[in-house]
């Protein structure tokens, strides 16, 4: 009895090899380690020294401000199938995150495991305070300034210390980072000439910022910032402080106002219609703007938005 039919041989072959085929692209998926970040900034450079060997997501996304996040169900998905969590640290996440993680029942991720990594400990932290701090003096970060990585140097610190630890989770390909980090190490050195250059002329300048967020942009690129619009870190402004912030930059000729894209722009239009200040609607995050999308770019943004603002302001 002849039949066309593949003979059953065949079928249990063919099965055999799809199934290897299904098994071989399964372990090669698996060995991509999937990392999450809690900012945009964290994962443009996990991005860079990862390359394609690793999947990258982020919690926070950069138009958004990364001290309060609404927690989804989402990132609980993303957070349980996730080999590396890169944080921030320094408590700018305390408001989201530790329930999220304590929630995704992912034991590889937890604080203290080989899969948890705070980026903090390779930064330079500026503001660390001095004394006895309380929640009554605002949303104060005790323990130091978390909004650290707008300095390059930081950065680049930042994108080593990541690249080791993707080295250690996946050793075969640790080779592979410590290349991708030393590229970046150079493509960031010769940004940095271009925007000490741009920056130069400018180097002393009095700015206010909204909130504290760039102390460490301001120390690097000479930068003098001599007030807030908050009256404490994580206060709304109010109006005798408002008075007393435009006083001091009539007194101190200030001319620029930074503002992150998430606040509101009432108070900040108001002390530049009276003190004659240009506001500049900096980005503090990678992702804050279409085609700001890299960690150089979001340098390239910002020094070429400031710089302008600059030479407007004389
Ligand atoms: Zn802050």
């Amino acid at each position: 009895m002849k039949s066309m039919l593949p003979s059953r041989q065949t079928l249990i072959a063919v099965g055999i090899v799809l199934l290897l085929t299904l098994i071989i692209s399964d372990q090669a998926e698996a060995k991509k380690l999937s990392v999450v970040c809690t900012t945009s900034d964290l994962a443009a450079l996990v991005r860079e020294v990862g390359g394609d060997r690793v999947g990258v997501e982020s919690i926070a996304k950069g138009y958004q401000d990364p001290h309060f996040v609404e927690a989804k169900p989402s990132f609980l998905l993303m957070l349980r199938r996730a080999d590396l969590v890169v944080t921030v640290g320094l408590q700018l996440e305390i408001g989201w995150l530790p329930p999220l993680l304590t929630q995704c029942g992912n034991p590889k991720i937890q604080p203290g495991a080989a899969g948890y990594l705070e980026a903090s400990q390779f930064a330079e932290i500026l503001d660390i305070p001095t004394g006895p701090v309380s929640r009554a003096a605002g949303d104060v970060h005790p323990l130091g300034n978390p909004h650290y990585w707008l300095d390059p140097a930081n950065g680049r610190r930042m994108a080593k210390g990541i690249s080791e630890r993707l080295g250690q989770l996946d050793s075969v390909n640790a080779s592979y980072f410590a290349e991708r980090f030393k590229d970046f190490d150079q493509r960031l050195a010769t940004a940095e000439q271009r925007w000490d250059t741009s920056m130069k002329p400018y180097r002393g300048r009095k700015v206010v910022t909204y909130h504290n967020s760039v102390p460490n942009f301001a120390r690097r690129f000479g930068l003098n910032v001599i007030g807030y619009v908050e009256p404490r870190p994580g206060i709304p402004p109010s109006p005798r402080h408002t008075i007393e912030l435009i006083n001091l930059m009539k007194r101190e000729n200030c001319r620029i106002i930074m503002v992150e894209p998430y606040f509101d722009l009432k108070t900040p239009n108001a002390v530049a219609r009276d003190t004659g200040a240009k506001l500049v609607e900096y980005l503090p995050s990678v992702g804050g703007e279409k085609g700001v999308d890299d960690y150089i770019k979001l340098f390239d943004y910002n020094i070429d938005l400031l710089t302008k603002a600059f030479a407007a302001a004389r």
